[in-house]
């Protein structure tokens, strides 16, 4: 006899492709499965990359992204969206046009620069992100050096300074903090409906590879799951520090969160 389980939530993820597994759609994958939801991986862009860097970018075609997500929706349905990393500003435009037309939360991972620092995000594609994307989010999850990048201030700007002109780009902005250099890692919510929120974590000692993308689908799985959004992000970052605290090192790069 087969058993019919209720359904797990899907989550349309809208992420690059990351061959060392650490970053990008794998992580997405992998949080989702363990956070009890269904990822719906759509590939915007593939990446040539090792642990340590990303050596090249091959965007995808806006219309192929377009075709997939409009054969999904016309199929189950999508509890949430998750974006990571676009790859051109034609794609954030197509993008953009998706998220439009679909009724579900939008997490937005602003994925501008690799870890190890290649560029990930050109100034066209800042800008469809801030005009076109910012405004349709439930939340962005940026780090602070993103977050400046967005709010368009310099790289001395307060987090305070950022999320006051973030949120006039968009509702919620959860900024995290492992870019400081304090004992302990604060990351901050700031919403326009749903208060501040504050939480501390410890340091932990590496240099991760696709903790942000752990960290932005854990969001849009708990949101799916119907939890509120400041329960969901510290939830989301309980779950991603201890991913990052069973995090090895497969290469000799960067370590990998362990999602499972
Ligand atoms: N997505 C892809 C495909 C990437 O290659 C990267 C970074 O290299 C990211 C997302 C962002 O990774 P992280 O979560 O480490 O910021």
């Amino acid at each position: 006899m087969i058993n019919h389980y209720p359904h797990r939530p899907g989550v349309l993820c809208l992420s690059g492709h990351d061959p060392s597994g650490g970053a990008g759609i794998q992580a997405d994958i992998e949080t989702l499965a363990a956070l009890n939801c269904h990822a719906l991986p759509v590939i915007t862009a593939l990446t040539c990359q090792d642990t340590h860097n990303v050596a090249a970018v091959l965007p995808q075609d806006p219309a192929w992204v377009a075709r997939c997500v409009a054969l999904l929706q016309a199929d189950q349905p999508i509890a949430t969206i998750k974006l990571g990393m676009l790859g051109s500003a034609a794609m954030a435009l197509q993008v953009a046009e998706i998220a439009q037309g679909i009724n579900a939360p939008l997490i937005i991972d602003p994925v501008l620069r690799a870890g190890g620092g290649t560029p990930l995000a050109d100034s066209e594609l800042l800008s469809v992100l801030r005009e076109q994307l910012l405004p349709r989010a439930t939340l962005i999850t940026p780090n602070l050096p993103e977050a400046q990048k967005l709010a368009g201030l310099d790289e001395q700007a307060s987090v305070q300074a950022c999320a006051e002109q973030l949120l006039k780009l968009t509702p919620a902005v959860l900024i995290t903090g492992a870019h400081d250099d304090t004992v302990n890692v604060t990351n901050r919510l700031f919403t326009r409906h749903d208060g501040n929120h504050s939480w501390d974590c410890a340091r932990l000692p590496g240099s991760y590879h696709g903790s942000g993308c752990t960290l932005a689908a854990s969001v849009a799985g708990l949101i799916a799951q119907g939890i509120s959004l400041p329960s969901a992000c510290q939830q989301a970052l309980d779950y991603t520090w201890q991913c990052l605290l069973n995090a090895d090192q497969p290469g000799s790069g960067q370590w990998l969160p362990r999602r499972i």
